[in-house]
């Protein structure tokens, strides 16, 4: 199967609808906010779709077991979650964390595996397998909001 870049994969409908869905409801900015994420898979079929984490804390998720970078029968291409604290004392780019949890998980390997996007209030954030980080674009321009 041909390998999905980072770009391309924020383009598809799917994946815009249901990151902005896990922004939304992670209450940013007000009281409440928590963080929200999930997978983004790739059934046999070829059809791309979402699978929610359960919804996270304050400032961590925990990501669900996902053996040799797949659930069930369906690839990983990517993972998500979002960092909905807008305040001074919390950090709004991908944390030490964020970025070796990337890095040395090796059931996130795979060869469709595009990394982690951590979607904050102003940019949408990429934390590539090898735990480096990119900019992928302002939250609200790839968004489309007003
Ligand atoms: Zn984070």
């Amino acid at each position: 199967m041909m390998r999905t870049t980072p770009t391309e994969l924020l383009q598809n409908q799917t994946v815009r609808t249901a990151l902005q869905s896990a922004w939304d409801d992670s209450s940013p900015g007000i009281a409440g906010a928590h963080e929200e994420g999930g997978f983004v898979l790739q059934r046999p079929d070829g059809e791309i779709f979402v699978q929610r984490w359960p919804i996270g804390g304050e400032n961590q998720i925990s990501v669900p077991v996902h053996p040799n970078c797949r659930i069930d029968e369906n690839d990983i291409l990517a993972s998500f979650h979002t960092h909905p604290n807008t305040g001074t004392l919390f950090l709004q780019e991908p944390s030490t964390t964020d970025k070796r949890a990337v890095r040395d998980d090796p059931h996130l390997k795979g060869i469709l595996y595009v990394g982690e996007y951590v979607i904050a209030n102003d940019q949408i954030y990429l934390i590539r397998p090898d735990g480096d980080v990119l900019k992928m674009g302002r939250r609200r321009e790839l968004f489309e909001e007003d």
